[in-house]
């Protein structure tokens, strides 16, 4: 279905399971089901490194709190 160049207009990224267009910030892909399909991996990533950096971070804190 490349014959609408209309859907340009519209924010739309890859699904990352299935790499159909879908729109950004939708729930689920309307093409394979996956949850939220614009969550990219680059995006993945960043948030798996940030929650190591913050539980590193806790896990210090409590270091330096004990002495
Ligand atoms: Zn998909």
């Amino acid at each position: 279905m490349r014959n609408e160049k209309l859907k340009e207009q519209q924010k739309t990224v890859p699904c990352h399971y299935c790499k159909q267009e879908v729109e950004m910030g939708v729930k689920r892909c309307p093409h394979c089901g996956t949850h939220n399909p614009s969550m990219n991996v680059k995006r993945a990533m960043i948030w798996t490194i940030s929650g190591i950096v913050v539980l590193y971070l806790i896990g210090f804190i409590l270091e330096v709190m004990k002495g």
